[in-house]
Parts: structure tokens; C-alpha cells; sequence
């Protein structure tokens, strides 16, 4: 485990994003962490085109490439070797062994991006989904009930079930529910392992949160 979470480098895999958006989406992820992730970096891995991606490999292959806390993000497909068909395509995971985390916008997009509205929502979805997952990355833990933060939307912890759904009713039920905030047992259990840099950060100031030092655990 990297222990050195405040910087976190966003790989973008293929083309579905623009380099904007995904500066929205580091953006939002740094209100989201605030005080833990302080920066972000945006970088770009070639791939050959591809509609699926072994997502374990993927990991390995950007761990290797980039070390320390990422987020990829592909408009591939990703497969993971789960025997049941039903649940081997994934729309985010992360490797426990590394600190590496990646997201599918495939099953995320609508089918067409028509308007602005289409492309907010596939943003929305991918920033919900990179929560979740960069959450696993900080020690966070899915909640298998629906747990709500205090603006009444769902934790980006929250996991549902996905069998119930299919894909595109669990991205419309689970992930569409999200917000931004993490609930209170998030916030609480993000207190103790990152303490000081939690409490003590107002807003994004990037300077005090480098400057705030050693993590307390
Ligand atoms: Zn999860
Ligand atoms: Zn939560």
C-alpha cells in the first residue's frame, strides 16, 4: 500500500473524455476528498482500440506505468475473470494490492450523446463511480444498504444489489442516487485514519494541505 494518498493521477484510456472534463472530474474529486487528496495530474495511456479490457491487467499495467494513487478511466469495456457472464463485465474495481483504481464510461454512457445534458450525466456517472471506487482505495468499504449522506443522496459507498438491476437499472437506481458526499460513517471512519488533514483543510488550499504534514495513523 502506497501510503502517500494526496496525490492522485488520473489516466485517461481511449478517447471518450475530453481533457476538461476530466479536469471536472479531478476537481470534484478534490471537494469530495478535501483535505486528503490535495492535487491530481491528468495523463493519457495509449492503448490499441479495444471494446474490453481485462481490468486486472489494466491495473497492473498503469501501477507499473504510473505507481502511487490512480484513477484510469476507459471507454472500454472491463472484464474481469469472474465465471458468471452476468458479472464479469464491471463499471469500476480497484486491485487490493496496489492503489490503483479504474472506471468503464461504457455502461455508463447514454446511448447516444445528444446534448449537453447526455454528456453532464455521463460526467456525473463517472465522477460517482471514481468516488466509489477511489473510497476502496482510502479504506472505505461498500455499504450493502442504502445508506444516505446528509443531502439526502446516496453515499458513493453505496452498493445495492446488483443482480436486481441489470446494468442499465443499476446505473439508474445505484448510481444515478449518489451524490457527492460521503455519509457520516464515511466521514467519520475518513477522521480517523486522516485525522488532522480531514478537520483542519477549509476549501482546496492546496499549499496547507502539503504543508499540514504526517498523517496521524
Ligand atoms: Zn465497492
Ligand atoms: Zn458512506
Amino acid at each position: 500500500m502506497n501510503e502517500n494518498f494526496g496525490k492522485l493521477t488520473i489516466v485517461r484510456i481511449g478517447n471518450v473524455l475530453t481533457y476538461s472534463t476530466l479536469q471536472e472530474i479531478g476537481k470534484r474529486i478534490l471537494e469530495a476528498f478535501n483535505g486528503i487528496i490535495t492535487t491530481y495530474q491528468l495523463s493519457h495511456h495509449e492503448t490499441p482500440v479495444t471494446e474490453c479490457i481485462d481490468a486486472y491487467l489494466l491495473t497492473m499495467v498503469l501501477h507499473s506505468q504510473y505507481s502511487g494513487h490512480t484513477l484510469g478511466i476507459t471507454d472500454a469495456d472491463l472484464k474481469t475473470q469472474d465465471e458468471d457472464e452476468f458479472y464479469n463485465i464491471i463499471i469500476g474495481g480497484k486491485n487490493p494490492r496496489n492503489d490503483v483504481a479504474v472506471v468503464s464510461t461504457r455502461r455508463l454512457s447514454p446511448k447516444d450523446i445528444q446534448s449537453n445534458g447526455d454528456y453532464k450525466l455521463l460526467l456525473d456517472r463517472t465522477l460517482k463511480v471514481s468516488l466509489h471506487e477511489i473510497g476502496h482505495n482510502l479504506g472505505l468499504t461498500d455499504h450493502s444498504a442504502y445508506q444516505f449522506a446528509s443531502d439526502g443522496s446516496l453515499c458513493p459507498m453505496s452498493k445495492g444489489e446488483f443482480n436486481k438491476f441489470g446494468y442499465q437499472g443499476y446505473v439508474r437506481a445505484i448510481v444515478d442516487g449518489r451524490g457527492a458526499m460521503f455519509c457520516d460513517d464515511c466521514e467519520s471512519f475518513l477522521r480517523i485514519m486522516y485525522g488532522s488533514r480531514r478537520c483542519s483543510i477549509e476549501g482546496n488550499n492546496v499549499d496547507d494541505a502539503n504543508a499540514s504534514g504526517a498523517r496521524k495513523f
